[in-house]
């Protein structure tokens, strides 16, 4: 059976439309798919050694069916045994070569392809069919992160902190909020004159939510997330720009600093609240698709600091990573840029002239085009 159709509607009109023993291709009898529900309701329920307890039944009884396998995969996925889930996994795949979940979830754990489906020879159902080209984005996005045909047309352009939220402030009183609302307005116009669509989180000066920042850049379906900072050291010395992606662990302890910062506001926020009592398909997809907007992210963040470094007077302190909350549910890749020093006299001096900041919104400018 395919598992989109799971995604879509849910096992259980899936199960209603198909009636009990009536599942089209699917070789089990009335105990095995008892199991496999009971299976599927302790997984939504998140009690996994249950559900892996009657599911390793289930596939014992009927070692053909991909369903329940797919299901014992999830069940030890979120019992953390990587291991056994993946062995799970490939096998609905081997029985079912077009179980695009099993096999997403199979190379997402493993970290390895699974070798391509081969052609269905019966006429595909139109689910099938978007799940094809579902399968097609996905596989052009990875393309795409291997620096082969990326183009950037719609950029969503945050200026960090506001309002109340003044972010990083230098000995000579220099905001942070009012310097990246500067460079990011100069770069919207840039981007503006050029033939990229460009879109700001906030266009003056008043507090955005960190939350509301990735729902604009969602919303406006943009291809790129840049969020525009200023750091700051207790220690006066460093200076120069950093270019950062997200990742779930920081690349370094500095790093791990810089997002801890940049989160702080976090406590302003309405916490996004995870929906209970359903299956977590909407998530683990999402996470799925997280994962390749992280790996495309590292790969533009390398790419834009090498052009853009190129562009800008001061020094580069390279590319970093680390768990930016405002970059975390962007759906697309995303980049936070520190751009100089506020701690550092030298650098807060050239952050205060408009000039200078037309030259960073300048070096942004080439560094994304
Ligand atoms: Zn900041």
């Amino acid at each position: 059976m395919d598992r989109r159709s799971f995604i879509k509607y849910g096992v259980f009109s899936a199960v209603s439309s198909y009636g009990l023993l009536s599942i089209p291709g699917i070789s089990f009898g009335e105990t095995v798919f008892d199991l496999s529900i009971s299976g599927q309701n302790f997984i939504q329920k998140k009690q996994f050694v249950k559900a892996t307890a009657v599911l390793e039944k289930a596939v014992t009884i009927d070692p053909e069916n991909d369903w329940a396998f797919g299901l014992l995969g999830r069940a030890y996925n979120g019992l953390g045994k990587k291991r056994e889930a993946v062995i799970a996994f490939n096998k609905a795949v081997k029985i079912n070569p077009n179980d695009t979940f099993s096999r997403m979830m199979a190379e997402m754990l493993s970290q390895k392809p699974l070798p391509p489906p081969k052609k269905p020879k019966k006429p595909m159902t139109p689910l099938e069919k978007e799940a094809l080209k579902e399968e097609k984005e996905i596989l052009s996005k990875i393309k795409s992160a291997e620096g082969l045909d990326y183009k950037i047309s719609r950029v969503v352009i945050d200026a960090g902190h506001g309002g109340f939220d003044s972010g990083a402030i230098g000995k000579n009183g220099l905001k942070e909020k009012d310097v990246n609302l500067d460079i990011a307005l100069k770069l919207h116009k840039k981007l503006k004159a050029s033939q990229i669509k460009s879109f700001l989180t906030r266009t003056g000066d008043y507090y955005v939510p960190l939350s509301a920042r990735t729902v604009t850049a969602n919303q406006y379906k943009a291809d790129l997330f840049v969020s525009i900072h200023i750091n700051a050291n207790k220690n006066p010395k460093p200076h120069g720009t950093e270019t950062y992606f997200c990742s779930e662990k920081a690349s370094s302890k500095e790093a791990q600093k810089v997002a801890a910062y940049e989160n702080s506001v976090l406590k302003f926020d309405t916490p996004y609240k995870k929906k209970t009592g359903y299956i977590d398909i909407e998530d683990i997809l999402f996470k799925f698709e997280q994962k390749l907007n992280w790996k495309e992210s590292d790969q533009l963040a390398n790419k834009f600091q090498d052009r853009f470094q190129k562009e800008l007077p001061f020094k580069s302190r390279g590319v970093h990573s680390a768990n930016f909350y405002v970059l975390r549910r962007a759906q697309m890749p995303s980049i936070l840029l520190e751009m100089g020093f506020i701690s550092n006299s030298t650098n807060e001096a050239k952050l205060s002239s408009p000039v200078f900041r037309d030259k960073i919104a300048n070096a942004i400018f080439k560094g994304l085009v």
